[in-house]
């Protein structure tokens, strides 16, 4: 029987069988996983092989993982060398970011597209709390929502205390497997409990697992939207990482320079000061933006740190 993984604690699962029904799951006991250097070997999203466990009925044995569309990694909290996957067979990631209390950086909203590039996930942008924007904070939204349009990206405007932008936002997610995202403070609790307001999601995940000592690690959770499609929450996870990208391949990762390198006139032009840099010369021109360039040199920088 084929089954997805809803949730993932490295040591069991949860799953639900392709016949409706749910399941918790562990692994079986010899199984061999291949070439992986993850933390942990299945993540939510994961679609897997299970078998009967005969000693309890409500439990299955996985027995396969199936290949994966891809996936979402990070670096792992307890241990820099080694990754840890969020989530896996994603249609698209989502960051909510806010322009006001809080607000969100365009540096980390760059890094946060760049790692959705790095993975071949489409990435939306959410901008939530737009009843709070003033003249100052309307102006940018209209000049981001240029800016990331022009190269490819979604943006979507939204106040959950008014609604405005939810029912465009419900539209994106239906029938679509996506991962929420985003800074802590930004509105996602309070999205996902207008979704799902029987639940309580994120206070009920709490408590459950305060008594059993595992409350300073939080997991992905899946979750089945009411209107269609699937969403995994993320609590405590706020940033990816840039996980095994080499700075000569980060401007493949910004899409409206990586429509560009070819025209550059050396093939290893990091296009900061080069001769004859199609990029540069696409920044003066204003045809890429100023700030999603210094974005791309600020992370550059960053990888010369080398956290990443
Ligand atoms: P999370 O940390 O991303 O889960 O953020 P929360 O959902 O906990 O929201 C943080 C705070 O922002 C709470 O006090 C919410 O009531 C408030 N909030 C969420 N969305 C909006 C919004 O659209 N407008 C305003 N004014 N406040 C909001
Ligand atoms: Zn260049």
């Amino acid at each position: 029987m084929q089954a997805i993984v809803y949730k993932s604690t490295g040591s069991w699962y949860i799953v639900q069988a392709s016949n409706g029904n749910t399941f918790n799951a562990r692994l079986k006991g010899v199984m061999k996983l291949d070439g992986i250097t993850s933390t942990n070997p299945i993540a939510v999203g994961d679609e897997v092989n299970v078998e009967e466990d005969t000693e309890s009925e409500k439990s299955v044995i996985i027995t396969k993982i199936l290949d994966r569309k891809n996936y979402i990694a990070r670096i792992s909290p307890h241990n820099k060398n080694q990754h840890h996957i969020v989530a896996a067979n994603l249609d698209q990631v989502l960051l909510f970011a806010t322009l006001k209390n809080p607000k969100t950086s365009s540096g980390f909203i760059d890094r946060f597209l760049v790692s959705a590039e790095a993975f071949h996930v489409p990435a939306i942008i959410v901008f939530n709390k737009i009843d709070l924007y003033k003249k100052k904070e309307l102006e940018l939204l209209q000049q981001m929502k240029k800016t990331y349009c022009a190269i490819g990206y979604n943006i979507i405007a939204l106040s959950m205390e008014t609604k405005e932008g939810l029912s465009n936002l419900q539209d994106i997610l239906k029938d679509k497997t996506t991962l929420l995202s985003g800074h802590s403070g930004v509105g996602k609790s309070t999205f996902i409990n207008n979704i799902f307001p029987e639940k309580n999601l994120r206070t009920q995940e709490v408590s459950d697992w305060s008594g059993k000592g595992l409350h300073t690690t939080t997991f992905a959770e899946m979750f089945n939207l009411p209107f269609g499609g699937r969403i995994i929450d993320t609590p405590g996870i706020r940033e990816f990482g840039l996980v095994d990208i080499e700075k000569a391949e980060l401007s493949h990762y910004f899409p409206e320079m990586r429509a560009l390198i070819h025209s550059c006139k050396f093939n290893n032009c990091m296009h900061i000061e080069e001769p004859g840099c199609a990029v540069t010369a696409a920044v003066a021109k204003g045809v890429i933006s100023v700030e999603r360039y210094i974005s791309y040199r600020n992370i550059l920088d960053t990888m010369d740190i080398k956290n990443y």
